[in-house]
């Protein structure tokens, strides 16, 4: 049954900000139902959400419906949209992640008792969460006990992962001819001074977390200048920052003020996108359970998931899944037919805990 569902739902391209195809498909397979309500939104052209919701949950399921795209098709062995089962392998773009989990959450709406558990089928994951920070803000999520991102976990839980953040800065001079330079205000001087000050400086931004070892920044690219012959009237830096739990976008805001003031540079600040970190720690209720169905101890992963953002509004949440994310957002992305059923037999026996 999985395998089938997992074969529509890769057939179904949901990448590059539409989603339409696989929110449609869902909202037909589950509207019928009694128990549930049916929301559907669309956080952006193109992009849905889908939220199956009972009346009280205390629990949510929690699976995205887009993947990365494709890439070159040449590095495939067959069309990323047809799941080619191969020596127990499920291949194809989306199979590990996330549809296998949309299809695991599927099969338990339709065989468990879900009276108390909502599910939440949000798009653009993969672009900064912005389908599930929709769905927080639209206060249509209820404030449940536990909210678990079905995401490849190797059918470990996640109890902390770092966040992500991508700040810019501008830098802005006045153009001339380079032939007069002291007319003008060169703009790749006045990042090169940020930069330079940066580079001191940043080892007394970094704290330590007892799970995931240090926050980090990387000063990923730098733009600036049209042609040597005139004097640069724009530079621009991203840095992407992976936080700690507690680390907030404002915090930042303020931090990278500080230091384009300190180095005596002027810059406008952006933050282009915002994902917290999530640490379970301390809540031990739901984690206990699922950890023993499991057979492994608890872990911490390197990759964000929107436990995050669900940890940021107040819900515990963790991280749990089959498959190997090593696989995820390549050619020919797999998971094996064992390991998901294993993990729908997991969730069967936590089902009876709820
Ligand atoms: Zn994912």
């Amino acid at each position: 049954m999985i395998i089938d569902t997992l074969r529509e739902l890769v057939s179904m391209p949901s990448f590059g900000g539409n989603e339409v195809l696989i929110a449609d498909y869902l909202v037909a397979k589950l509207q019928s139902h009694k128990t549930h309500r049916v929301v559907v939104q669309n956080y952006a052209e193109g992009g849905r959400n889908v939220l199956i919701l009972p009346p009280v949950p205390r629990i949510i399921l929690d699976a995205h419906l887009d993947t990365v795209p494709p890439g070159n098709l040449e590095n495939w062995t067959a069309s990323p949209f047809a799941l080619v089962e191969k020596q127990g392998q499920l291949i194809g773009l989306g199979a590990l992640d996330d549809k296998v989990n949309i299809a695991i959450a599927l099969e338990l709406f339709e065989t468990m008792d879900c009276h108390q558990v909502g599910f939440v089928f949000c798009g653009g994951e993969e672009t900064a969460g912005d389908g599930l920070a929709f769905a927080l803000k639209s206060g249509q999520i209820p404030a449940v006990e536990l909210a678990i991102a079905m995401e490849p976990t190797n059918a470990q839980v996640i109890t902390a992962h770092k966040g992500v953040g991508w700040v810019k800065l501008v830098f802005r001079g006045k153009a001339t001819h380079a032939s007069t330079p002291e007319k003008g205000e060169n703009a790749i001087e006045k990042a090169l001074r940020f930069g330079e000050y940066f580079l001191h400086h940043k080892s007394s931004l970094i704290k330590q977390h007892a799970l995931l070892g240090s926050n980090s920044f990387n000063l990923g690219t730098i733009n600036g200048g049209t042609v040597p012959n005139v004097v640069p009237e724009r530079c621009e830096m991203q840095i992407d920052i992976r936080t700690l739990p507690g680390q907030i976008e404002a915090d930042f805001g303020a931090m990278f003020e500080q230091l384009v003031k300190a180095s005596g540079s002027e810059a406008e600040i952006v933050t282009e996108a915002f994902a917290p970190a999530m640490d379970y720690s301390g809540k031990s209720k739901w984690l206990n359970k699922l950890r023993d169905l499991s057979g492994k101890e608890t872990s911490t992963v390197t990759f964000w998931s929107h436990s995050g953002f669900y940890e940021a509004a107040g819900i515990p949440s963790l991280v749990f899944g089959p498959g190997d994310i090593r696989s995820a957002h390549q050619p020919n992305e797999q998971i094996a037919v064992a390991e998901a059923e294993r993990v729908l037999g997991i969730w069967r026996e936590f089902f009876k805990y709820i």
